[in-house]
């Protein structure tokens, strides 16, 4: 199969080495409209060349799009517009009610699968993507009505071979449940390294003192912004629900700290505690429960 990654960052470049390592991809054409990327990704062999973007496009079997979401909803139209008729096309990306919503009449609704493999670090570019990335880690797919059984044949054969677990759920729940467990967890990590930056003011203090806690709690922090952003302004009526809840934790944990009511911290803390078990039986459930899982984590 013919393979054509859009976007040649950590997602879109781990994609193309999983897809060739696997042998589900027998060539690879890469587009990325960030020149010093497209050549970094031929250098590193995450693609074999690149093509003008109506050539890479209409030669592909397979079509993966993974570039941020503000440009996916420009772009998948057009994508779909120029792609085989028998060609299936997947997006990576983090929000799913805008685009679902943006390709609902297309003509050729049918050959795209709206995905989200949940799987990332904090770095971005060719030189962020890795083999393995995907590995046991769950893929969402939404919508799946809407695609032919060709393409969710595909799509399945796609993450297979990337070794991950693919869950079913409707576009607006998938950016609720987001929202709460990923995009919350963000916006946390970017204030929290802002928090930092601004309270203390010697950097020096900051490298010697910042213990394995705050690096991993701030680690999110590192994250592209051009990534995020258009996700947050994707996803903002969900994520302000969930930084409402956030910030009322704050202030009420606040409130006991200034009130010196160590027995309530400690009950704070102890109830936040549940996290580990929850996390920790993940790894074991069936695909359902995991999903049951989830949304009971977050509601
Ligand atoms: P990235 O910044 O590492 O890579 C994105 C690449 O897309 C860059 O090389 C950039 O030059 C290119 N690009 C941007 N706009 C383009 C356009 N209009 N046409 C062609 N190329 C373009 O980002 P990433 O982490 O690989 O994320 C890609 C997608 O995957 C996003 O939609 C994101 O929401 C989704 N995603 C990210 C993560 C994560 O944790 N990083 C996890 C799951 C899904």
């Amino acid at each position: 199969m013919k393979a054509t990654i859009v976007g040649l960052g950590l997602i879109g470049g781990s994609f193309a080495l999983g897809l060739r390592k696997s042998g589900l991809a027998t060539a690879l054409i890469g587009l990325d409209r960030n020149l010093t990327h497209a050549e970094k990704a031929i250098e590193l062999g995450l693609v074999d060349k690149i093509l003008p973007e109506d050539e890479a496009l209409a030669q592909a079997d397979l079509v993966v799009l993974a570039i941020p979401v503000n440009a996916l909803n420009i772009f998948l139209p057009y994508v779909l517009d120029t792609v085989k008729s028998d060609a299936v096309v997947i997006d990576a990306g983090s929000t799913k009610s805008s685009i679902c919503k943006v390709i609902s009449s297309h003509p050729k609704r049918d050959q795209y699968v709206a995905a989200h493999p949940i799987a990332g670090t904090e770095n971005s570019g060719p030189t962020a993507a890795f083999h393995g990335l995907f590995k046991d880690k769950t893929n969402i797919i939404c919508e799946s009505g809407k695609s032919s059984a060709k393409a969710l044949d595909i799509a399945n054969k796609v993450f297979s071979a990337l070794e991950m677990k693919t869950i079913f759920m409707e576009a607006e729940e998938h950016d609720r449940h987001v929202a709460y467990v990923s995009h919350l967890s963000h916006v946390s990590s970017f204030l929290l390294g802002q928090t930092v930056l601004d309270i203390e003011k010697d950097e020096k203090n900051i490298f010697d003192l910042a213990g394995s806690g705050f690096a991993s709690t701030v680690r999110l922090a590192k994250s592209s912004p051009d990534m995020w952003a258009p996700i947050f302004e994707q996803n903002s009526e969900y994520l302000s629900q969930a930084l409402l809840e956030y910030i009322m934790h704050l202030q009420r944990f606040h409130y006991h700290l200034m009130k010196h009511d160590t027995k309530e911290l400690h009950r704070i803390m102890s109830k936040a505690n549940e996290i580990r078990r929850v996390l920790d039986s993940k790894s074991d459930k069936p695909i359902e429960e995991k999903k049951d899982i989830l949304s009971k984590t977050i509601n």
